[in-house]
């Protein structure tokens, strides 16, 4: 398949909301990374993107919106339907990077959902993802538009090193300005959950609901790591409520690691290490974001591929503080590095 690249222009934002009715993969940047479109309403559809991707198929995909009138036939009870906290949540952050689960309607494929009764959906603020949902005239299924593992792609060129040849077009639009993905908050409990932190912080949030939001159990566990003394990859598995949380993730083809303290402690600990590595014939980077936690998560998944470009095997990252933000940052610098910390 030859994958075509679109412009941000409006003919060929219609072109690939075309591609997307009649079942075709279009790639398309949101404000927070790359999304891999498919109708969300069409299981064969979906499916085509859990196998562009290689991802596990009970790992559930975001379904994306363009206005608030799309939600109704999605969920059970419809609009009419949606509790006084949830609909806070949606005036606070809608559009923009807040994905929200709520229980599904029998329109919703489980090939969507990944078997689950619920379903998580976003109304993307970025220009460009907007268009495209408006012009696909569906709901818009979009996992991020990477090979399931990798880093999540943060610019179109970052897209098709990951799906050159496996999807029908990328819509070749500008670098993502948050750069991780978004925060998927849970309202269907009794406790609102954040069972994937990103830039819309738990703070953020217990502030607009008017109540105490939490972070889902697992995303405070930290797994010990037992790396894998050939892939460097360390086995994280656990029981995870949100399914994506169980898979590897956000791995470059390099080792990373991660190193706590200040400025002076991680630059000795990464020279020993960096020193270490070279003796054995390895390249080893050095990342310190300098406690600037919005640049960190613009760069984070840039500079892990980038740094696979130019062929290091070894990429030692400073951690950040785990508050706020750098909670959030600190979740995918965790999980590409398999929980792997020198202190
Ligand atoms: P991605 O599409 O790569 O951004 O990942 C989407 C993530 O959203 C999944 O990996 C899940 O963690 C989460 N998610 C999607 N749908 C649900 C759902 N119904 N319940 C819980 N988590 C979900
Ligand atoms: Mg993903």
């Amino acid at each position: 398949m030859t994958t075509e690249r679109l412009t941000t222009e409006l003919e060929d934002i219609l072109k690939a909301g075309d591609i997307i009715r009649r079942g075709g993969l279009v790639a398309f940047p949101t404000e927070t990374v790359y999304g891999l479109g498919a109708n969300a309403l069409d299981a064969e559809a979906v499916r085509s993107v859990y196998a562009a991707k290689g991802r596990p198929s009970d790992n559930p995909m975001i379904v994306h919106i363009a206005e608030t009138s799309e939600l109704d036939p999605l969920i059970k009870g419809g609009l009419d339907g949606i509790s006084e906290v949830t609909r806070k949540a949606m005036d606070a952050f809608w559009p923009g990077p807040l994905t929200i689960i709520f229980p599904k309607s029998d329109t919703v494929p489980y090939a969507t959902t990944g078997g689950l009764d619920t379903v998580a959906i976003r109304m993307p603020s970025n220009r460009t993802a907007y268009m495209l949902i408006a012009a696909a005239l569906r709901p818009v299924a979009a996992p991020s538009a990477n090979i399931s593992g990798r880093p999540s792609p943060t610019t179109a060129e970052d897209v098709l090193e990951d799906m050159d040849g496996r999807i029908d077009a990328v819509i070749m639009g500008e670098q993502c300005d948050v750069g991780i993905e978004s925060t998927v908050l849970d309202l269907t409990g009794e406790v609102p959950t954040i069972l994937r932190p990103g830039i819309i912080t738990k703070e953020a949030l217990t502030e607009a609901l008017g109540m105490e939001v939490v972070y889902y159990n697992a995303l405070l566990e930290r797994p010990v790591a037992e790396a894998d003394p050939e892939s460097g990859v360390a086995d994280t598995e656990f029981k995870p409520k949100s399914p994506g949380m169980k898979y590897r993730h956000y791995s470059p083809k390099a080792r990373v690691r991660l190193i706590e303290g200040s400025a002076e402690e991680f630059a000795a600990k990464a020279r020993e290490l960096g020193l270490e590595a070279i003796r054995n014939g390895q390249r080893p980077a050095i990342l310190d974001y300098e406690e600037d936690e919005l640049t960190a998560a613009h760069d984070l998944f840039a500079d892990l591929r980038e740094f696979d470009r130019q062929g290091y095997d070894l990429i030692l990252i400073r951690t950040l503080e785990q508050s706020g933000l750098g909670f959030s940052v600190m979740n995918r610098m965790l999980k590409s590095a398999g929980y792997d910390i020198v202190n």
